[in-house]
């Protein structure tokens, strides 16, 4: 396939992820980073509490809260694999809040055990929804594209760094997560 043929079918592909996920979220939205209040209140909270270490929450990161899928500018500049395989991510989110709920969720996700360092519920609440951006990686780019070392460099970085707090900062533990997380999408892959 040429290369615009390939974002041809990219963008087909979003298009019927966004219809499945309004089908199951009818209030999904999304809405731009830029100028929204919510967002430059959690930018300043994080830009505190990771002594600077988290700077881009507004220009880099996806985010949901609730229903709401919160972007950065260049999230319609991006190409369509990139929006494709965050929105399967965040479909895991999603039905994490509807098995949790709300409250439930946020404050896990958040507090428990500890907001920073030991943020156990959210390492799993992302583990689980990173495993998913793993296989939508899979499905969309080629299993090839999970042996590429610095897949697995971004995955630790987000576990082990500032990006979530330092949300499990135990490298051998989320090299392990990786590893297997690859054997099992590759082996139900394969199954076909
Ligand atoms: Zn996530």
């Amino acid at each position: 396939m040429t290369e615009a043929m390939t974002e041809r079918s990219h963008k087909d592909a979003e298009q019927r992820l966004l219809d499945d996920l309004r089908a199951e979220f009818p209030a999904f939205r999304i809405v731009s980073k830029r100028g929204d209040r919510l967002s430059r209140v959690i930018d300043r909270a994080l830009r505190v509490l990771s002594l600077g270490g988290q700077t881009s929450y507004l220009t880099r990161y996806r985010t949901v809260i609730g229903d709401t899928l919160y972007v950065p500018d260049d999230w319609y500049r991006a190409p369509a694999v990139d929006r494709l395989i965050c929105l399967r991510h965040e479909r895991v989110h999603l039905r994490q809040r509807r098995r949790y709920g709300m409250l439930g969720m946020s404050f896990a996700y958040l507090f428990l055990p500890l907001p920073i360092g030991l943020a156990w519920c959210r390492a799993r609440m992302e583990w689980e929804a990173y495993e998913e951006t793993l296989r939508a990686t899979a499905e969309h780019l080629g299993d090839d594209a999970l042996s590429d070392p610095a897949l697995k460099a971004t995955m630790l970085e987000r576990f082990v760094g500032p990006d979530y707090l330092w949300m499990w900062p135990f490298p051998g533990a989320i090299e392990r997560w990786f590893d297997d997380a690859v054997t099992r999408i590759r082996a139900t892959r394969s199954s076909g």
